[in-house]
């Protein structure tokens, strides 16, 4: 199976064995497996048979989504995790060492920054960012002890796009890993690896679970990356369970679907909101305002379901605004059915103000992350909720 909807539905299922011939893959909701006897025990150690030990080394279906995201990324092996953050800061530490540098893109999710720059430095671990406005002098950025580069695409919450051809070409000449956090994207709309990445991270709690209702982490990658970071994760711990696993597994058949819902809406939203006469400004890579338009239209597929915009108003007034709504819940997730919206400087940085300043994310930002409610219904919603202030 060569396309990606069909590899949505069928990859990492349709060959896997089961007892009784259900079409789904069965959750084995168990902790530890047992072995009949010694002489099993034996043989499972020496790989004469197959078989799982404990729970947090993996499961059945653990394994089966695993196999379904390595297709869908088009890498060669995929690891879960408990969460997104699970995934990075997992990553991270089993690829870089003492006395090591990262450099990352400077909009970028917020803990994922305070792991580089609160956590790393107890290993000794040096990180710093390159403002995505300088990132074709990348080359003024990395230090001899450079080994990862680390992005979003697109970032949080500005939605930037960088190049993936030029950052590549470079940090490949450097022999420096590319891990690009692609979560904003999903393998719907870009797949880093086609470029040349090494590793891919996801959030699966956003659109890969796409339902609001699990928790999940995902790195793909080149297997000499992926089998340097699968002890770590044996030891570190952060496994996902059977019954997410499933939920997951479930979520990723309908993902091409729900892309192009969250893509179709997202747009209409984009435009809408730019029209209007009260939006300060609206960053979203599919409208030609946007920094990177030419770049996301010629390397994505799609632009997503999140929308960031600022209104021209004070931020009482812009909580006045979302108080006003009725459709999306005031909360701080994306990629589900239905639709959020955060004044992100409150919920997301109510105790970071300053880092939020520096950011530029100021008291009249919002991000809206669309759902699939009926576009018509959300602009009546919205224009409601306009007059109000
Ligand atoms: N990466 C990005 C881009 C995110 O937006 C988030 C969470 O908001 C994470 C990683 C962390 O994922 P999780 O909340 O599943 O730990």
């Amino acid at each position: 199976m060569k396309k990606i909807e069909s590899k949505t539905v069928h990859s990492g299922e349709r060959d896997r064995k089961r007892q009784n011939r259900s079409i789904t893959i069965p959750i084995e909701q168990t902790a530890a497996y047992y072995f009949k006897n010694t002489r099993q025990i034996k043989d499972f150690y020496q790989g004469k048979i197959e078989g799982i030990k404990y729970g947090r080394y993996g499961c059945p279906t653990q394994h089966a989504v695993e196999e379904k995201i390595a297709k869908l990324e088009n890498t060669d092996r995929a690891l879960l995790f408990s969460s997104g953050m699970n995934a990075i800061t997992t990553t991270i530490l089993s690829l870089v060492g003492k006395n090591q540098h990262i450099l990352y893109t400077d909009d970028c999710y917020r803990n994922t920054k305070k792991f580089f720059n609160e956590i790393l430095p107890k290993f000794s671990i040096e990180a710093s960012q390159i403002p995505i406005n300088d990132i074709s002098n990348i080359k003024k950025y990395i230090k001899t002890n450079t080994v990862l580069f680390f992005s979003e695409i697109p970032t949080n919450p500005f939605l930037r796009i960088i190049d993936l051809k030029f950052i590549i070409n470079f940090t490949k000449k450097k022999k420096i890993i590319t891990a690009i956090d692609s979560t904003f994207a999903t393998p719907i709309n870009l797949r880093p690896a086609e470029y040349g990445a090494d590793i891919i991270l996801h959030s699966a709690t956003k659109y890969l679970g796409g339902h609001h209702d699990l928790f999940a982490g995902v790195v793909a990658g080149k297997l000499k990356f992926i089998d340097k970071i699968q002890p770590y994760r044996d030891i570190l711990g952060g496994i996902i369970d059977p019954h997410t696993s499933y939920l997951l597994l479930r979520s990723l058949q309908t993902l091409a679907i729900r892309m192009e819902v969250h893509n179709k809406n997202g747009l209409a939203i984009a435009e809408y909101l730019e029209r209007h006469p009260k939006v300060e400004r609206v960053w979203y890579p599919g409208l030609k305002s946007h920094p990177n338009f030419i770049l996301a239209k010629k390397q994505m597929n799609g632009f997503g379901g999140v929308i960031t915009f600022s209104l021209k108003t004070s931020e009482k007034n812009t909580s006045k605004f979302i108080d006003s709504l009725k459709i999306p819940y005031i909360a701080t997730n994306f990629g589900g059915p239905q639709s959020l919206i955060e004044q992100h400087a409150i919920l997301t940085f109510y105790k970071e103000r300053d880092e939020a300043n520096k950011r530029n994310i100021k008291g009249n930002l919002l991000r809206y992350s669309a759902g699939f409610e009926n576009i018509n219904d959300v602009t009546t919603d919205f224009k409601q909720a306009f007059k109000k202030i």
